[in-house]
C-alpha cells in the first residue's frame, strides 16, 4: 500500500499549508482505508492570498506575447505525456474509474495542452472594411483577469486542463479549487504546470470544499470570472451568488443523455455502445448514456443482449487490468443510487439485473454497486428524468423514431443523445432535432474530442462552451478597434 502524499497548496508559486493548518484526506474509493493524499483544508484566506497573487501576476502575464505563453504550455503537454502511466495509477487510486479510461483522462489534458499553446499563435479577430475612406476597423481579443475555476472530481485532470488552458493561453490567471474527493490529479497538473515555467501567481491552486473555498472564490471582488463545471443544484447557487456581482459566468452541469436504439440499427453494435454509454466511468459521467429509448420491434433482442452483458461486467478495482468497472466515488454517491432503485421500484419499472450495492470480500472497503437494468421504463419516471450518476440505465420502449425524438428531448437536461440507425435521412433529423449540445451517430454519447466545442443547453449549461476555439470565447472578451488614419478633424472638435 502507497503512503498517502502531503499534498499543499500552490500560492504565488510557493507550496504552502493552508492559514488554518487544517486537512483533510482524499481516499481510495476501491478500498477507503488507503489514504491516497492529504490536502489544506482552504477557507476565505487562502483564497484572499490566491486572488492576490492571481491579480499581482496578471498585468505582466497579460503582455506576454501569446506565443511565449504557448511555449510554457507545449512543454507541460510533453510533461504530462512523458509521466501519462504515473498520472493515470493515481487517477484511478483516488477517484476509481479504471486505469483504461484514467489514461483517457490524462490524454485529454495533454491534447488539449497541445491544441492551447497551438492557439496561442492564432487568436484570430476580425479586420473588416470601414464605413468611411481612410479608416480601419478590426476586433481582437482580450483577457477577462482573474479566473475563478472550480471542477469536479470525475475528469480530475482533464476538466481542470479544459479550463486552465485556454484562461492562461488568453492572457488571464487562474484560481482553482478542485473537487475535494479527488484533487490529487488537478494538484499533479498544477505542479507539471508549474516546472514547466509559468511565472509565480499566475495559477494558483486552492484544495478544499464547495461550502469555504469554494464559496470565497464566488464572493472575492477581484475574482472577474467563474467556470464552473458540477451539478446542476450546485450551479443554480453558483449563478445566484454571480449575480449581484454581475461576474461573467461558464456553468457546464448535469446529464440525463438519450441512446435512440432504432428497428433498422445494427443491433451489436448499439448494445454495445449501451454497454460502454451506461456503465464506463461506473456510469458518473456527465455525458452516461442513462436512458435507452428502444423500437418496440427491437426492444426484447436488445434487452435480452443488454442484460447479458452488463451481468458479464467484472466489477473491481481499476488498478487491476482485468476490471471494466471501478466503484463509485463515495457514501452518498452509493446510497443516492440504491434510493434511485427503491424509486423505480416502486414506480413499476421493471429491475433486470443489478440493483444491489456489493459489500462483501473484495468489495467489503469500497462504495462497489452492480450494473444495473431497468426495462419498462416510462419516460416521465425519477429514474428517467433525474440524473443518478451511478451504473443504472433505464431502458424505455418507444413506438415510432418521432416517438423515439420526443421522449430523448423531454428532459431538463440537454448535453448529450445518440442514435444508432442505418437511415442517413433518420440520423440526420436527429441531428437535427435534439437539443443538446453533443451528437453522436452510431456511438454512444460519451467521448469528446478536445477540438470540438463541448458543453449543453437547457439545464446542463448557459450557454457558453468549453473546448475547442469555442473556449477562446469563453475566457477572453472581444475589443472592437476603429483607426482613422485620414487626420482630418472630427465634427466634435472643429466644434469645440
Ligand atoms: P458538485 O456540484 O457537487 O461539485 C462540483 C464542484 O463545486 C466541487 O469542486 C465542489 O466542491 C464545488 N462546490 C460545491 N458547493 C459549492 C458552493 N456552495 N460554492 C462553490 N463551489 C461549490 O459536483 P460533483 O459531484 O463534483 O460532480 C458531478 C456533477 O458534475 C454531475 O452533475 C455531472 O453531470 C457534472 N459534470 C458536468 C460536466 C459537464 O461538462 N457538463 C462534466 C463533468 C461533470
Amino acid at each position: 500500500m502507497n503512503s498517502p502524499k502531503i499534498c499543499k497548496n500552490f500560492i504565488n508559486g510557493e507550496w504552502v499549508d493552508a492559514v488554518s493548518e487544517a486537512v483533510f484526506e482524499d481516499r481510495n474509493p476501491a478500498d477507503t482505508n488507503q489514504v491516497v493524499s492529504v490536502f489544506p483544508r482552504s477557507d476565505g484566506r487562502d483564497v484572499a492570498l490566491a486572488v492576490e497573487a492571481a491579480a499581482a501576476a496578471f498585468p505582466r502575464w497579460r503582455l506576454m506575447p501569446a506565443p511565449r505563453r504557448a511555449e510554457i504550455l507545449y512543454r507541460a503537454a510533453q510533461r504530462l505525456a512523458e509521466r501519462k502511466e504515473e498520472l493515470a495509477a493515481d487517477m484511478t487510486r483516488e477517484m476509481g474509474k479504471v486505469l483504461e479510461e484514467a489514461r483517457g483522462d490524462v490524454q485529454e489534458a495533454i491534447d488539449m495542452a497541445y491544441f492551447m499553446a497551438g492557439e496561442g499563435r492564432r487568436q484570430y479577430g476580425q479586420t473588416t472594411p470601414a464605413e468611411l475612406p481612410n479608416k480601419f476597423a478590426m476586433s481582437l481579443r482580450s483577457p477577462l483577469g482573474v479566473c475563478g475555476l472550480i471542477t469536479p472530481w470525475n475528469f480530475p485532470m482533464a476538466i481542470p486542463s479544459w479550463k486552465i488552458l485556454p484562461a492562461l493561453i488568453c492572457g488571464n490567471t487562474v484560481v482553482i479549487k478542485p473537487a475535494e474527493d479527488a484533487p490529487l490529479s488537478c494538484y499533479h497538473f498544477v505542479k507539471i504546470l508549474a516546472e514547466a515555467g509559468l511565472p509565480r501567481g499566475v495559477v494558483n491552486l486552492v484544495a478544499g470544499f464547495g461550502e469555504e473555498a469554494g464559496e470565497a472564490i464566488l464572493a472575492h471582488p477581484g475574482v472577474k470570472m467563474i467556470s464552473f463545471t458540477g451539478s446542476t443544484d450546485v450551479g443554480r447557487h453558483v449563478s445566484e451568488r454571480c449575480a449581484p456581482q454581475f461576474k461573467r459566468l461558464h456553468l457546464e452541469m448535469g446529464g440525463k443523455n438519450v441512446i435512440m436504439v432504432m428497428e433498422d440499427c445494427n443491433l451489436e453494435l448499439a448494445v454495445d455502445g449501451a454497454v460502454w454509454g451506461a456503465f464506463g466511468t461506473t456510469g458518473q459521467r456527465c455525458t452516461a448514456s442513462s436512458r435507452i429509448v428502444v423500437h418496440k420491434e427491437v426492444y426484447i433482442e436488445f434487452l435480452e443482449h443488454l442484460v447479458e452483458r452488463a451481468r458479464a461486467l467484472r466489477v473491481g478495482d481499476g488498478l487491476d487490468p482485468a476490471v471494466q468497472m471501478g466503484p463509485l466515488i463515495n457514501r452518498d454517491a452509493a446510497d443516492k443510487v440504491s434510493q434511485y432503485v427503491q424509486s423505480g421500484i416502486q414506480e413499476g419499472a421493471r429491475l433486470l439485473s443489478g440493483g444491489h450495492a456489493l459489500t462483501d470480500g473484495v468489495f467489503a472497503n469500497g462504495f462497489f454497486f452492480e450494473p444495473t437494468v431497468f426495462a419498462n421504463v416510462q419516460p416521465g419516471m425519477r429514474i428517467a428524468q433525474e440524473e443518478i450518476f451511478g451504473p443504472v440505465v433505464s431502458v424505455i420502449p418507444c413506438d415510432s423514431f418521432e416517438a423515439a425524438i420526443e421522449i430523448g428531448n423531454n428532459v431538463r437536461y440537454g448535453l448529450s443523445a445518440s442514435i444508432y440507425t442505418q437511415d442517413v435521412n433518420r440520423a440526420f433529423v436527429a441531428m437535427r432535432e435534439m437539443e443538446t449540445g453533443i451528437f453522436y451517430v452510431n456511438a454512444p454519447t460519451i467521448g469528446a474530442e478536445i477540438h470540438l466545442p463541448f458543453g449543453g443547453t437547457k439545464q446542463t449549461g448557459n450557454g457558453h462552451r468549453e473546448a475547442g476555439v469555442a473556449a477562446l470565447d469563453t475566457f477572453s472578451e472581444w475589443k472592437s478597434i476603429y483607426v482613422d488614419y485620414s487626420g482630418r478633424l472630427q465634427r466634435a472638435q472643429i466644434d469645440s
